[in-house]
């Protein structure tokens, strides 16, 4: 029958198109569901990652920075640039046109591999089968063995600054502007709202963050969160504390934001543009039908187990629409595992060492347990912290601001957690992540040979701090012998 396949993925982000390429790598017949059509109105795939997120944010992050490099940075390497000008529109459609490359290259990967595309909107019904409403109206009923869902999340609304997609803009909109607008506001200082708010304050906007939290990126390490705060305000960024929006009126091309500010006053600010970073909701709309046996927790994540499984026999969800951090790399390997586990392999996920990045300039990573978590855990630990300012490498690339910070148990050894702000911190901080990895040490890594001169001779040099062995600093442990 030839609506019938081995294995149907439903949306191709980097959770679904990675599932979907490695089911049909293992000789599984599958096909890929995708509804997303880009303004052209051609249904694409690659999800939020390669149309709206990670590949555009980061092209845009780029573009920026060299911008500001030949503007502000090269100055102290004898370097003359006169005259820098930025040109928003190329730059942008330097972005739109690498999007459209990786997202037709995964049309050609899927081809190469097999994976049959199937374009519209596909909701799940009860016995694996998935009903697909095409772009021209029309409707048809598919079957497998197994399902996967991988319909990916959305950014989250919040009534007190309603997107207008004009002055009011969302992650998407941020990707868009026409021209760096003269002050820019931005709700939410998380993930998304640094990098973004990054962008246009190189660009020239003067960037306010209204954050409702007292504590800046509270989920990270702190002793890194207040080194990266530091950073990023000498840079121009107002990150403001303790302020919760309440309301927001646009008038005449502005956004006015009231919010209640750290002291409890009510307060206001205008903006030429609002960008509402807020977090993101997994997105479940018109996906499951009642009887699929698919079940929602009380956060409307599609409800899973370690391996990905439903309630329903045979279907699967991953990536952002379940449980865990909302990032690409975690949304493909849950792919990898459940197209293995559906060809009857035994794959397993190591949710513990999970690298996420904030790719400001300076970056900002970490792997594994920081060091709040592991004292709430009770456990004994030893750290090891070495400044970027006393590496070589970073002083002769003028690139000295932050530092590696490694965590290790105090008997064991083995290192629990690295948190890096600074010059490529999450091609660093992967070096630790294989470490972790392979469960080792942190005198496993100060015994690893580390070419010179490297920024990744501080990592070493932070390894060999958690036991007071660090040679270009005065160690803060006793030396260990
Ligand atoms: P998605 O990428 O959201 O893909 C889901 C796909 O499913 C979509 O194409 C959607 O159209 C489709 N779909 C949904 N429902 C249906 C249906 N019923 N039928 C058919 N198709 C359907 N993460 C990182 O790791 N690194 C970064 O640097 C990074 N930067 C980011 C920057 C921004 C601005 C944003 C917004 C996000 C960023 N992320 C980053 C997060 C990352 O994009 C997501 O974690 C990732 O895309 C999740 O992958 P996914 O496959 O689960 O879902
Ligand atoms: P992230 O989860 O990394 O995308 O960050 C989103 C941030 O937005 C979080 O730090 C939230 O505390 C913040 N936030 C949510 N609602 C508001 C609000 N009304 N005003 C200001 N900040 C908010």
């Amino acid at each position: 029958m030839a609506n019938k396949f081995d294995v149907i993925v439903i949306g191709s982000g980097p959770g679904g198109y990675v599932a979907a390429i490695r089911a049909a790598q293992l000789g599984l017949n599958t096909a890929c569901v995708e509804k997303w059509q880009s303004d052209d109105g051609k249904v694409v795939n690659g999800g939020t990652c390669l149309n709206v997120g990670c590949i555009p944010s980061k092209a845009l992050l780029d573009s920026s920075y060299k911008y500001h490099e030949a503007k502000d940075e090269l100055g102290v390497h004898g370097i003359d640039v006169s005259g820098v000008k930025i040109d928003v529109p190329a730059m942008i459609a330097r972005k739109d046109t690498i999007v459209k490359n990786f997202t037709g290259n995964i049309g050609m990967l899927f081809k190469q591999n097999g994976v049959t595309s199937l374009q519209g909107h596909g909701k799940l019904l009860a016995g694996r089968k998935v009903e697909l409403h095409k772009p021209d109206g029309s409707t048809e009923v598919y079957e497998a063995d197994n399902v996967i869902i991988a319909s990916g999340s959305v950014p989250v609304n919040i009534p007190v600054a309603q997107i207008d997609n004009d002055v009011v803009v969302d992650s998407t909109g941020a990707l868009q502007f026409e021209s760096a607008p003269k002050r820019l506001g931005v709700i939410g200082a998380g993930v998304i709202g640094l990098e973004l708010g990054s962008v246009w304050s190189r660009l020239g906007s003067e960037v306010v963050c209204l954050e409702a939290l007292d504590t800046f990126l509270a989920v990270m390490d702190q002793q890194i969160a207040k080194e990266t705060k530091k950073i990023l305000t000498k840079q121009g960024l107002d990150i403001r504390l303790g302020c919760r929006v309440t309301g927001t009126e646009v008038k005449k091309g502005k956004a006015t934001v009231t919010f209640v500010n750290n002291e409890g006053a009510e307060q206001q600010e205008t903006f030429d543009k609002l960008i509402v970073c807020v977090g993101r909701r997994p997105f479940t709309e018109d996906l499951l039908s009642a009887d699929s046996g698919v079940n929602l927790d009380e956060r409307g994540f599609i409800y899973v187990n370690d391996l990905c499984s439903t309630d329903a026999p045979g279907v699967w969800a991953i990536g952002d629409v379940v449980r865990g951090p909302m990032l690409a790399h975690k949304a493909s390997e849950e792919g990898i595992m459940v197209a293995e586990r559906i060809a009857g392999q035994k794959t397993m996920m190591n949710y513990d060492v999970i690298p996420n990045v904030i790719y400001t300039h300076p970056e900002v990573a970490s792997v594994g347990r920081t060091e709040e978590q592991v004292k709430a855990d009770g456990e004994p630990y030893k750290v090891g912290v070495f400044p970027f300012a006393a590496n070589g490498r970073a002083v002769v690339s003028n690139e000295t601001a932050g530092m590696v910070k490694i965590i290790a148990h105090e008997e064991t050894d083995r290192i629990l957690g690295c948190h890096i702000v600074g010059p490529s911190a999450a091609d660093l901080v992967q070096q630790v992540a294989i470490a972790m990895e392979f469960g080792s040490t942190a005198e496993d890594v100060g015994m690893t040979v580390f070419a010179h001169p490297t920024l990744s001779e501080s990592v070493h040099e932070a390894a060999l701090a958690v036991n007071g062995h660090a040679i270009h600093i005065a160690n803060r442990r006793p030396r260990k012998k």
